[in-house]
């Protein structure tokens, strides 16, 4: 069994991709072809923004605003230590000082009751705090109508990390739309996956449009040979574009049929361990099924029962990022984000993608019902 099956999918396209990929071949147009511009529309109109850029992976899709911003050092952002490093690593690339927020014990999202708390600490250190990156996790969309009010209050802008939430909706809204701006993920394991590294970044604003443009080719000014600022190389090639463009013409059947699996899953486990609980009006797109143990050495119980039956299950994440070594310079220590530090030593994910099949949920929940 695994984790992610990117294969099985691969055959469902693989016709009209390569149709696609020929026409590339034939054109000679590698990088930033009509492929690439037919994604953008087709994304915006998707996520339902007036602007798709599109990149060169989520990384990039989370540093190129930040920089369009001119975050820089002396500078506050805020994320969540429950989280991929990138979301906070792109805050440092930026210049900028990372300040942690506390997820919510029940969405695993940025609490958005500890926002101020943050502020204050962040001030305290000699920081100007700017903006604030909530991230998706797993799929679902942070509290956006809570935490735009708090931003407000404290005149920061957001950023939606929604690399794994791609998909996912809250209030009618898609995930990437939230905020000023909002980052995605076409890594192939995201729940829009390409067959390589690719991103995209979600706006409103024309002012920021024009300049993510920009930095995505070294910050060209009237052509690429006039530099108005500093960019990076950050373009998404072609045949990335064509794998996407087919990608999304199953996308939302592959959805609804991640829901179906999340709720057979839910259905089986929810009197043994603590499922996934989507609040009313939210949609996750389901990028990961995580569940949480009692204890740890429950965790490692389960996970080999599951190994041993040949199934693989993942840790998201085990060690929360002010712990991480790269973070030291911070000042944080063990017992300053509780939840999330909780949630790091119970929790695992089983294997979730759109071609599971009932029969294997049903023998992945056996194992562990025991
Ligand atoms: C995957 C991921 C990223 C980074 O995306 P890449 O395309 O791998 O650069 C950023 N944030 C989160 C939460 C992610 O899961």
């Amino acid at each position: 069994m695994q984790f992610i099956d990117l294969l099985t999918q691969k055959d469902r396209i693989r016709e009209a991709l390569l149709k696609r990929i020929e026409r590339i071949l034939d054109s000679g147009q590698f990088i930033m072809g009509p492929e690439v511009i037919e994604l953008e529309s087709r994304l915006a109109a998707y996520v339902g923004t007036r602007h798709c850029v599109s990149c060169s992976s989520g990384t990039d899709a989370l540093l190129m605003p930040l920089m369009a911003k001119g975050i820089g050092p002396g500078d506050a952002v805020l994320t969540t230590p429950f989280t991929f490093v990138a979301t906070a690593e792109v805050i440092s690339l930026a210049g900028a000082t990372p300040v942690f927020v506390d997820v919510s014990p029940d969405t695993f999202n940025m609490n958005p009751d500890l926002v101020g708390q943050a502020v204050d600490q962040a001030v305290q250190k000699g920081l100007k705090p700017k903006a604030l990156v909530p991230v998706d996790l797993f799929g679902l969309p942070a509290e956006y109508d809570r935490l735009d009010a708090v931003a407000d209050d404290y005149r920061l802008w957001i950023l939606e990390d929604a690399a794994q939430s791609f998909g996912g909706s809250f209030g009618g809204r898609r995930a990437g739309s939230f905020g000023l701006v909002g980052a995605t993920s076409f890594f192939p394991a995201k729940p829009l996956g390409g067959y390589g590294d690719g991103g995209a970044i979600f706006t409103n604003d024309d002012e920021l449009d024009a300049l993510l443009r920009s930095i995505r080719v070294h910050g060209s000014g009237v052509d690429k040979y006039s530099n108005d600022r500093i960019g990076i190389n950050g373009r998404l090639d072609s045949f990335q574009a064509a794998v996407l463009l087919e990608k999304l013409t199953i996308f939302d059947e592959e959805l609804d049929t991640r829901q179906r699996l999340a709720d057979a899953y839910s259905q089986r486990l929810e009197n043994r361990l603590v499922v996934p609980r989507i609040p009313d009006g939210y949609r996750s797109a389901w990028a990961q099924y995580s569940v949480l143990a009692a204890s740890a050495q429950e965790r490692d119980q389960l996970m080999q029962a599951l190994q041993q039956a040949g199934i693989p299950s993942m840790i998201y994440y085990k060690i929360p990022l002010h712990l991480q070594k790269a973070y030291d310079n911070l000042g944080y220590s063990v017992g300053d984000f509780p939840v999330s530090e909780d949630l790091s030593g119970r929790i695992f994910a089983l294997p979730m993608h759109p071609y599971l099949k009932e029969e294997e949920i049903e023998q992945i929940c056996t194992v562990i019902l025991g």
